[in-house]
């Protein structure tokens, strides 16, 4: 296979993996909608920071729900849905366009990556016959150091005296690497430059493991300075869903549950539920929550509804913020997700699969869960679930998962902004 053919397979790749989504139906346009507000702001983020692939791919994304799917939904042509239609027929020609401009550039990169590839298979291939055409050397053991009778006598005499350094070997006079030096006057530790031992012969790199491509924050130019003072980009996922999707790390300030506690106290006091959403950015493929908001609300003992959804959706968009889901507290109950809960998270999941609830019960050990619901089949259960009401949720599997150990989110030290609309 040539470079040229190799890159158009990549790039055949890269568009089919791009257009996949999951549509579900029975998801209320309004969310999707969100979805895909969302998923047209972290395309440009994206392309903001050079992670051109990454951002094809959510632009491919946007264009295949506002294009493909949403049409098919049935609240699609209900009047009500008017503005939300024409505002997606806007942004889906920006998409297109954005498309456009990303394909030659994209093509460009897999050829250079595959050509590099080609080269460097021609590279591994000529050591290797230099090598083989190298006469072995034989040296005579007996001329040598490594003289095992002798060794053996040494050993037997139990002197130790024999012991063969490299710094006896005449031939060796190698230094090597690994050896870090404290610097008395400035504390610095030094480490020696890796210089390879000659004494091994040349690796044969045929059969050496592919480099895959890199799969974002990659430079267009192969050849620039910045390989040398290369910044590891964090891992593409901290997660992965039940179905095999990755998640992108969360990064959550480490306080919010001592600063929520405070804004919920006086409903806790009358028993009475708080909620408050979570929004954030997108920056070098990490997600971090920058912002919580508390929206006018209407609570009981075990519900919280939100009631200005616009007037917080007004400003989301203003600042160009990312919703990432939402926190709650139990005032008297123990910290886990009632049905209502996650019918209430199954929204927030569709608009972003990174997205999490956050349960605080200040009255209960653990008093701090953060949750989300499996995929598949918490998501799918609860989306096609049409109870309303406390009900139980039938399933073998787990419908809801508790991650604030062991999932995609990083609690830290970190700002947060509060906006307070009660
Ligand atoms: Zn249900």
């Amino acid at each position: 296979m040539d470079a040229e053919e190799a890159a158009n397979k990549a790039m055949k790749k890269l568009v089919e993996e791009a257009s996949q989504l999951k549509y579900m139906p029975n998801v209320p346009l309004k969310i999707y909608l969100r979805s895909a507000n969302s998923l047209f702001l972290q395309a440009n983020r994206y392309k903001e920071e050079d992670d051109l692939l990454n951002a094809y791919k959510f632009y491919m994304r946007y264009a295949t729900l506002a294009l493909e799917k949403l049409p098919q939904n049935s609240d699609y042509k209900k009047p009500e849905y008017k503005s939300g239609r024409l505002e997606l027929v806007k942004t889906s020609n920006l998409v297109l366009k954005e498309i456009e401009e990303l394909k030659p550039k994209l093509k460009r990169y897999f050829l250079q990556v595959a050509e590099e590839e080609a080269a460097e298979k021609t590279r591994n291939l000529n050591v290797q016959v230099e090598y083989q055409s190298q006469t072995p050397q034989v040296i005579p053991v007996s001329n040598t150091e490594w003289d095992l009778a002798e060794q053996l006598k040494n050993l037997h005499l139990g002197t130790s005296s024999k012991t063969i350094t490299m710094e006896e070997q005449p031939h060796l006079t190698v230094q090597y690497p690994g050896i870090s030096t404290r610097n008395q006057s400035d504390g610095y530790t030094y480490t020696a430059r890796e210089i390879p031992s000659p004494a091994l012969p040349p690796k044969i790199m045929h059969d050496a493991p592919k480099i895959p491509p890199k799969p974002r924050g990659y430079d267009l130019n192969l050849h620039s300075e910045k390989a040398d003072n290369k910044v590891e980009p964090p891992p593409e996922f901290a997660a992965y869903t039940e179905g095999g999707e990755g998640l992108r790390k969360v990064c959550l300030s480490d306080s919010i549950y001592d600063v929520f506690i405070k804004i919920a106290a006086n409903n806790t006091a009358k028993n009475l539920e708080t909620c408050g959403i979570l929004f954030g950015v997108l920056t070098r493929n990490v997600f971090y929550v920058t912002t919580l908001i508390i929206p006018k609300q209407t609570a009981t003992s075990d519900t919280c509804t939100m009631t200005n959804e616009e007037e917080l959706i007004e400003y989301q968009e203003q600042k160009g913020l990312i919703m990432l889901g939402w926190i709650h507290t139990h005032p008297s109950q123990t910290c886990f997700m009632s049905s209502m809960d996650l019918h209430t998270h199954s929204s927030y999941q569709v608009i972003s699969p990174e997205a999490i609830a956050i349960v605080c019960s200040p009255k209960h050990q653990p008093k701090f869960g953060i949750f989300r619901l499996t995929n598949p089949p918490g998501l799918q259960t609860v989306l096609q679930c049409t109870q309303r009401g406390f009900h139980p949720h039938d399933s073998s599997s787990p419908i809801e998962k508790e991650i604030s150990h062991n999932g995609h989110v990083e609690m830290k030290r970190m700002d947060l902004e509060i906006i307070d609309l009660r």
